[in-house]
């Protein structure tokens, strides 16, 4: 396959909330629009919080996204290539063994900073002879092994933030593999990054400052432009400008869904914000495709708000055609002939899917109607047209009301209204009065 290839990397140490969404969308809208590939690759090397069942959780929230990748890797299954990868930084002689504690490495970051320095590494442990490192493995100390930075400048053109340096002087040497043997976050991801051919990778700007350790440990262990090209886009925050935390309970995506927000107005929301393009409803992912760019979004906080959610969904649902909800109206036995007219008719009044039970009972179903007047119901009741019923029933049987009792204008229509339907507002009756049909609409007239 052609085009870019990204990457979604979540840890699964707790199921993905809309900020989390915002950045897999990103990679997938950047990957459908070229005809690229993305991967969903789950950062599992933390394996005391990594579970299965959150995994399996956040596949699930994707596909509901509309999010479906071509290729699935978890990291705990490519640990060999890791210790390959650090046995080569080794003989390069860019990963060292450092024996500080965490103690030791608290009390000389303090005294530096007391001293009004940089609370960089020292590199205290480079000095170490082949004695020294025996000697203290001989008192049981197992040693973390750090990346030797090299100490220059380094520059990418960012796909958000443009041009882009940090001066690698300023860092601490990263800490590559703990005492355990086990990998923190970078060599992993570096290294997954260039054996799956990964092209750009597309990531919130908390991790901005990983960047240039990242795009040296590449040009190390696979040579000079091995690095992919890096995007970092500014993160979603709430309206009080908090960001969202794994524990923002109702903004994950398993908890909207619940609630009954539409997919597609998360999406929406999720990519949109914090853009130059405006929120607004979309009909479809690829719509959502077609539109995005990573060059329109900004670089300030993404601010949002989660009641819009609300508002987009009612749009969102407007916007629905009937193919895109089929099965999800045959899951509630809407189906049959009507369906599609049934859909279209009712869509524009739904404060979410669920909603469509209500009219579909109004139309195939069971109702109390509401009288509001009987006589003037069982008037309008004996002046119903016969069947066949359509679209224009509706105004020939109004007018003939109208003739036979005087009324018009609300007192006409809002005692029918309430008849037929049960409720005081709703889809337009002439569309959905060929719907409900002439026997049940006499009967509820005159219940
Ligand atoms: N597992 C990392 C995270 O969830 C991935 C960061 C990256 O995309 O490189 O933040």
């Amino acid at each position: 396959m052609s085009g870019p290839i990204v990457r979604f990397a979540p840890s699964p140490t707790g199921r993905i909330h809309i900020g989390n969404a915002r950045t897999a969308l990103f990679n997938y809208l950047v990957a459908a629009r070229a005809g690229g590939t993305f991967i969903l690759r789950f950062d599992d090397t933390d394996l005391e919080r990594s579970t299965a069942e959150f995994a399996a959780g956040i596949e699930v929230d994707l596909a509901w996204l509309g999010v479906t990748p071509h290729l699935t890797v978890k990291q705990s299954d490519r640990v060999p290539l890791y210790a390959a990868a650090a046995e080569r930084l080794k003989a390069l002689g860019l990963l060292y063994p450092a024996y500080e504690t965490q103690g030791e490495l608290d009390r000389r970051r303090k005294l530096k900073q007391a001293r009004g320095l940089p609370p960089i590494y020292d590199r205290a442990a480079l000095a170490l002879s082949e004695a020294d490192r025996a000697r203290l493995g001989s008192e049981g100390r197992k040693p973390h092994w750090r990346f030797k930075l090299d100490h220059r400048v380094i520059e990418w053109m960012d796909g958000v933030r443009g041009a882009c340096r940090i001066d690698c002087a300023s860092l601490s040497d990263p800490v590559l593999v703990r005492e355990d043997g086990s990998f923190l976050y970078t060599l992993p991801s570096v290294v997954d990054d260039i054996e799956l051919g990964v092209t750009d990778v597309i990531r919130g700007e908390d991790h901005v400052t990983n960047t240039a350790v990242q795009i040296q440990i590449a040009e190390a262990l696979a040579g000079e432009g091995a690095a992919p090209r890096f995007a970092h886009h500014n993160l979603l925050v709430d309206a009080t400008g908090a960001g969202l935390s794994k524990r923002s309970g109702a903004l994950s995506i398993a908890s909207l869904r619940d609630s009954g927000v539409e997919a597609l107005a998360v999406a929406a929301v999720a990519v949109l914000t914090g853009s130059s393009d405006e929120v607004h409803a979309v009909g479809s992912i690829v719509e959502l495709a077609q539109m995005f760019d990573l060059a329109h979004v900004s670089r300030n906080a993404a601010k949002f708000d989660p009641a819009d959610l609300r508002t987009l969904t009612q749009r969102t649902l407007l916007k629905l055609d009937f193919e895109s909800v089929r099965e999800r109206l045959a899951a509630h036995d809407i189906v049959g002939a009507h369906a599609e007219n049934f859909w279209l008719c009712v869509r524009g009044n739904l404060d979410r899917f669920l909603d469509v039970c209500d009219w579909w009972r109004v139309v195939d179903g069971e109702i109390e109607p509401v009288i509001e007047d009987a006589d003037f119901c069982r008037v309008a009741a004996t002046l119903a047209p016969d069947e066949p019923w359509d679209e224009t029933t509706w105004g020939a049987w109004t007018s003939a009301v109208k003739a036979g009792t005087g009324r018009k204008g609300r007192d006409l229509f809002h005692p029918l209204r309430l008849a037929l339907t049960g409720k005081d507002k709703g889809p337009e009756l002439a569309k959905l009065l060929p719907l409900i049909g002439r026997a049940r609409a006499v009967a509820r007239l005159t219940p």
